[in-house]
């Protein structure tokens, strides 16, 4: 492992998610960037967004991995406990700003907690 250095591709996937307002799937990222690297690198690249607290990831409606930008997270812990919202209809996935109350449970330890809310987006209302 050694010394982490900040490629260009790191760079990339960051300034990605810098100016993304939403959430996106991991195969659209895959598309998204595949002119400039591969999907091995990809998935290394999130994970360690994700460890740094840069990016959280959830499961969408259909199983697959979503990823989003964090706000307030750093590499110690992620604070984004949030729902997500998914549209039935253009596919559209996001953060909802709603903090969710996880229930503590006498004897377990919970790691994590996650909500996915679907139906119709406000462009697809219309
Ligand atoms: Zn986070
Ligand atoms: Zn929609
Ligand atoms: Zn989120």
């Amino acid at each position: 492992m050694g010394v982490v250095r900040t490629t260009k591709t790191v760079r990339l996937v960051t300034q990605f998610f810098d100016t993304y307002e939403h959430a996106i799937g991991v195969l659209d990222l895959v598309e998204k960037f595949k002119e400039e690297m591969n999907r091995s690198t990809i998935y290394r690249i999130l994970d360690r967004l994700e460890d740094e607290g840069k990016v959280h990831s959830f499961l969408g409606a259909n199983g697959l991995k979503h990823y989003a930008k964090c706000k307030d997270c750093n590499h110690k812990e992620h604070v984004d406990v949030h729902p997500h919202f998914q549209c039935t209809n253009c596919g559209m996935v996001e953060c909802v700003a709603y903090e969710i109350k996880i229930p503590a449970l006498p004897d377990k330890s919970v790691e994590q907690a996650q909500l996915l809310l679907t139906g119709i987006c406000a462009n697809c209302k219309d």
